[in-house]
């Protein structure tokens, strides 16, 4: 049991004030396997004001002070990089494979925003004298879920630094053992006093105090529509600035020229990605009528080519979900689509045979209406409803007909047609031909419509001001 009875705020592992505690359980084997004391709002007030008062000098610091900050982060979570994916395999479920990429796109985050930062114009000098200056907003709230947890950390942490800003951060209480080690990492990358200061706590006490504290200029949140609704509602009493990034239902277009024996097992791992808690899972999948059966067929067989369970495993794809709240709601989406009328593929009810954990049965849903539970709202579970459409005219109505806008993918052989048809999705992130962007570092965070406000990087932490 690791017992985790110590923050990381200004620069030190300090006992909180705040003594409830949580316990936390590896969604796999069902064992206990720490317990997090949780902060309470005088914790937080407390991180507050030291990254006000470090504010004071850090907003001053040298783009090359920055740089290195940002470098020794990045090194030192390489150095501890085995021990991070463990802590993900262990606290989260995920398997070891894709926790190794999420671990690397987390650390390298760092240094693209190193180089980003190297580029960035802080102030302009036009024609006549006058100058557009970026100046450091202040101090950042910044609140994350337990999906990725490195992921939101060092996304939201990285360009903050780069843009001098001072952090207050509130993970999700059910990561405390992954955010243990990573504040570690900022230790020994030796961060200055009061730049990161972390907060775990419950989100309607701590995270909710944060939004509303007047010292907090600037809430990055990701996290679920429904909470972000309630951020927008507090952080507009001061006019604050947010960004947010919300759930999604995203839809993925199989077109009658696509290449299905790629396009279908593809159309699987977008769905199921991180067992379905994956924001942009692609979990409503739109196929030409003509070929439903066919499409059927290859979901029931491809499936099969996924594996499950064994998450030590370099080949398994698949994990439990994060906790038993998240396996009973899942539980009741598919009780939902199933009392509505839906027709079950494959899956259904209950948990796989054989395995221990919160592992919900990967389900595929036909006969599913655009008005159902489960079309319109996110499950974030392994959860796929299937639809069909006309013509490409009647895909794209029915993919639009949604109140997110988060990610979008299209299959295809003829690319300029796939082209065409994915800039109009209405969504911050469309692929052609293949899952998530796997690259190197930052892309802009940019949801559309009720998946949220997103962020295009260092410019969203920064004041502009004109001097003329
Ligand atoms: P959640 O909204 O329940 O919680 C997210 C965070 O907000 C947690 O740290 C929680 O403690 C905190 N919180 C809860 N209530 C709060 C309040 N009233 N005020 C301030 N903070 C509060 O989400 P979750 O269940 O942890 O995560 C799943 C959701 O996150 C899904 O909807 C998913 O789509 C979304 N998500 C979005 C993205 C993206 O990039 N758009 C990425 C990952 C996850």
């Amino acid at each position: 049991m690791k017992k985790i009875d110590r923050v990381y705020i200004n620069g030190e592992f300090v006992k909180p004030h705040g003594t409830k505690t949580l316990v936390l359980t590896n969604p796999d084997t069902l064992e206990s396997i720490g317990e997090v004391t949780l902060c309470d709002k005088k914790d937080a007030a407390f991180a507050i004001k030291c990254a006000k008062d470090a504010f004071k000098t850090f907003s001053k610091t040298s783009i090359e002070e920055r740089a290195q900050i940002l470098q020794n982060i990045y090194e030192a979570m390489s150095r501890r990089e085995d021990e991070l994916n463990a802590a993900a395999v262990m606290e989260y479920g995920s398997p070891i494979t894709a926790t190794r990429g999420r671990t690397r796109f987390a650390k390298n985050v760092f240094l693209t925003v190193k180089e980003q930062m190297g580029r960035f114009e802080f102030e302009r000098v036009l024609e006549d004298g006058s100058k557009i200056l970026k100046a450091p907003l202040g101090v950042v709230a910044a609140i994350a879920p337990w999906n990725a947890n490195y992921t939101h950390i060092c996304q939201k942490l990285a360009p903050a630094i780069a843009a001098g800003c001072t952090v207050v951060f509130k993970p999700s209480e059910y990561s405390a053992i992954q955010t243990q080690i990573l504040c570690e990492c900022f230790d020994e990358a030796r961060v200055p006093k009061g730049l990161i200061n972390i907060v775990n706590g419950i989100g309607e006490e701590v995270g909710s105090y944060l939004v509303a504290h007047k010292d907090i200029a600037l809430i990055n949140f990701t996290g679920s529509t429904k909470v972000g609704r309630e951020i927008s509602k507090s952080a507009a009493k001061m006019i604050k600035r947010t960004i947010l990034e919300l759930g999604g239902k995203s839809a993925n277009i199989i077109l009658d020229d696509a290449d299905l024996t790629s396009a279908i097992p593809n159309a699987l791992k977008i769905a199921f990605s991180n067992s379905g808690q994956a924001c942009h899972a692609g979990s409503r999948l739109y196929v030409p009528k003509s070929k439903f059966d066919l499409i059927c067929e290859l979901l029931v067989e491809s499936l099969k080519e996924i594996k499950i369970g064994n998450i030590r495993d370099e080949e398994c794809y698949m994990g439990p979900l994060v906790n038993k709240t998240q396996f009973d709601r899942v539980q009741e989406y598919i009780a939902s689509g199933i009392k509505e009328g839906a027709k079950i593929l494959v899956g259904g009810l209950g948990r796989l045979e054989g395995l221990k954990g919160y592992y919900a049965k990967p389900t595929i849903f036909t006969n599913v209406k655009p008005d159902m539970k489960i079309a319109r709202e996110e499950i974030f579970g392994p959860v796929l409803c299937l639809f069909t459409y006309k013509d490409e005219q009647e895909a794209l109505r029915l993919a639009n007909d949604t109140i997110y806008g988060l990610a979008g993918y299209v299959s295809g052989t003829d690319l300029e047609r796939a082209k065409r048809v994915a800039e109009q999705i209405f969504a911050g992130w469309v692929y052609i031909n293949k899952g998530v962007y796997e690259g190197k570092g930052v892309i802009p965070h940019v949801g559309a419509k009720q998946s949220g406000i997103g962020t295009n990087g260092i410019d969203d932490y920064l004041q502009f001001r004109f001097i003329s």
